[in-house]
């Protein structure tokens, strides 16, 4: 399979949420394990909450692709992958079930303990492509997995701008500037929006609002 070893500088920090996107998990137990296929993930969480590690998080795995979350360029250095079995947008988007939840649960409090990670560095596919992907999507619901992502934000004004939102939610300035569209799609992913568009509306900016500081 794929991977790199990991620059000494390089620790990891962060987890990356995805979904397979694949028509069964035969398929993408196939693809990330294949060495032609250009990916890999660390994890991979079927249907039926069975865990599979495929590869030491200690090691890289080639799942983020061209990314950048906040300061930081290629998220594959600083993060473990963890893929959720579910067909995605592409072939029949599903909700993903109760007993994925506990998994995931179980293995984040694991990588938690090992890596230290926080809860607002578990983060979206989305979130940190928003140009290109889609995954986990709308129906990932964190607090299934418990969790608490913006927990330890406070406000220090009332009033923040769309643009302030965006950058205190972590998006890159690149992103902000050059994708700011595929931005909002993403947050209202995170949202869990049922109608994903790029419209700023009051409910929309109430709802983001709150989704970082409440
Ligand atoms: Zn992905």
């Amino acid at each position: 399979m794929n991977y790199s070893f990991r620059k000494k500088n390089k620790i990891v920090k962060y987890i990356v949420i995805h979904y397979t996107g694949m028509k069964n998990l035969k398929s993408a137990y196939s693809k990330l394990n294949n060495i032609n296929s250009n990916v890999s993930c660390h994890y991979l969480i079927s249907r039926i909450g069975i865990i599979y590690n495929l590869l030491c998080p200690s090691l890289k795995s080639w799942h983020a692709g061209k990314s950048q979350w906040k300061n930081i360029l290629n998220l594959n250095d600083y993060s473990v992958g963890i893929e959720l079995e579910n067909n995605g947008h592409d072939h029949g988007y599903k909700d993903f079930t109760n007993i994925q939840y506990v998994s995931l649960k179980k293995l984040l409090n694991f990588l938690n303990k090992n890596f230290y990670i926080k809860h607002q560095d578990i983060i979206f596919h989305s979130d940190i492509s928003p140009n290109r992907k889609k995954d986990p999507g709308e129906k990932f619901l964190n607090h299934k997995a418990g969790i608490n992502r913006f927990k330890n934000n406070i406000p220090n004004k009332k009033r923040y701008s769309i643009l302030e939102l965006l950058k205190i939610y972590g998006f890159s300035n690149f992103y902000i500037k050059k994708y700011k569209s595929e931005c909002i799609i993403a947050v209202k992913r995170s949202l869990n929006y049922k109608v994903i568009n790029n419209k700023i509306d009051f409910k929309f900016r109430s709802d983001f609002y709150n989704l970082l500081f409440k």
